[in-house]
C-alpha cells in the first residue's frame, strides 16, 4: 500500500472496480508508511522495493533471516547517510520525510534503537540524555538537571536499572544486555512515535528480556508509540505480543500475518516461508 492512498475497506465498488480512497484527515494518518522503498548500499541494492504500514499504538515484528537487509531497512528509515534510497517514499502521518536528514526525521518523532551502539567516553548516560531530551524540546519546556534527574532515576526503575548506572560514560564497558537496556531507556525519555528497535533483545538474559519487553509495552500504552521489533527471539515476542507480523527475505516481504506467523516461524523456521518462493 503506498502512502496517502488506502484501499476502502470493501475493496470494490458495486461495478468491482477497485476503490481508492485518499486519506485527508490527520487522525487516519498516524501511521508510518513506506512505499516501493529500494535502498542502495555502497553500490549494491539491498531493499528491492518494499511496501509496509506501522501503526500509531501496535506492535509490528520485522523478521527475516540474517542478511535478509532487516537493519539496512532501519537505518534507511531513519536516514543514515551511508544507506541511499533509490526509490519510494515514506511518510511519516501524512508529512513525506523521505528525503529530510536523521535529525529532522527523529524530530518528526522516529527513534532507532542501535543494534550495535556506539562507544562514547567521557560523555555520561545522564548528560547525554538529558541533552537529547532538551534538543527536543523548545526553550521553555527544556529540563533543569535535577528535574531530569528525577525523571532519570524513575524511567530507570522502571527498567531495573542501577541508578548509578547514570554516573558511566554513554556505552563504555557496558555488556551486551546493558547497551541495549539504555537504548530502551533513551527510547522511554524521547518519546517517539515511532520507534525502530534493531535486535534489542540479543544478549540479554531471559528476566531481562521480560523486563526490557514490559519498559516498551508501557511506553506504547503511556505514548500511543508505533513499535517495529525486529527480532529473532520467540521470548521477546511473547512478552511484546506483535499485532502485525512482517518476513523479510532477500530485500522483500514474502508473507505477512499476526502473531501466529510468528508462532508458526517458532515452530518451522523460515525454510518453508522460502522454500515457497
Ligand atoms: P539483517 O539485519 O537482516 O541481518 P543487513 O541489513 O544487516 O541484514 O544486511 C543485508 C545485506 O546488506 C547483507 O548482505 C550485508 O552484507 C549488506 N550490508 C549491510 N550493511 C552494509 C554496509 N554498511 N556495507 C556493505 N554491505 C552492507
Ligand atoms: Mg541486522
Amino acid at each position: 500500500m503506498c502512502p496517502t492512498l488506502s484501499k476502502n475497506a470493501a475493496g470494490r465498488n458495486q461495478r468491482g472496480q477497485t476503490m481508492i480512497k485518499i486519506n485527508k484527515n490527520n487522525s487516519s494518518n498516524s501511521q508510518l508508511e513506506i512505499c516501493d522503498l529500494h535502498v542502495e548500499v555502497e553500490g549494491t541494492e539491498i531493499i528491492k522495493g518494499v511496501s509496509l504500514t506501522f501503526h500509531s499504538g501496535k506492535v509490528h515484528a520485522l523478521m527475516g533471516p540474517n542478511g535478509s537487509g532487516k537493519s539496512t531497512l532501519a537505518n534507511a528509515l531513519m536516514g543514515h547517510p551511508k544507506y541511499k534510497i533509490t526509490q519510494g517514499k515514506i511518510v511519516l502521518d501524512g508529512k513525506d520525510i523521505t528525503k529530510e536528514k536523521a535529525d529532522v526525521r527523529a524530530k518528526a518523532g522516529l527513534f532507532l534503537s542501535f543494534q550495535y551502539p556506539a562507544e562514547v567516553q567521557g560523555v555520561t548516560i545522564s548528560n547525554f540524555l538529558r541533552t537529547a531530551v532538551n534538543n527536543f524540546k523548545p526553550k521553555e519546556d527544556q529540563l533543569s538537571v535535577i528535574d531530569f534527574h528525577k525523571l532519570l532515576q524513575e524511567k530507570m526503575a522502571s527498567l531495573k536499572m542501577d541508578s548509578s548506572f547514570s554516573r558511566r560514560y554513554l556505552n563504555a564497558g557496558f555488556s551486551g544486555g546493558e547497551k541495549k537496556r539504555a537504548e530502551i531507556l533513551q527510547m522511554l525519555l524521547l518519546e517517539p512515535k515511532y520507534a525502530l528497535l534493531d535486535e534489542s533483545d540479543s544478549g540479554l538474559d531471559v528476566d531481562a528480556i521480560k523486563t526490557v519487553a514490559e519498559g516498551i509495552n508501557v511506553a506504547r500504552e503511556s505514548t500511543q508509540a508505533g513499535i517495529i521489533v525486529i527480532t529473532h527471539y520467540h521470548k521477546f515476542l511473547q512478552f511484546l505480543k506483535p499485532d502485525e507480523v512482517s518476513i523479510l527475505y532477500k530485500g522483500k516481504i514474502i508473507a505477512q500475518g499476526g502473531y501466529e506467523l510468528a508462532q508458526r516461524i517458532e515452530k518451522e523456521g523460515f525454510e518453508v516461508m522460502i522454500n515457497d518462493q
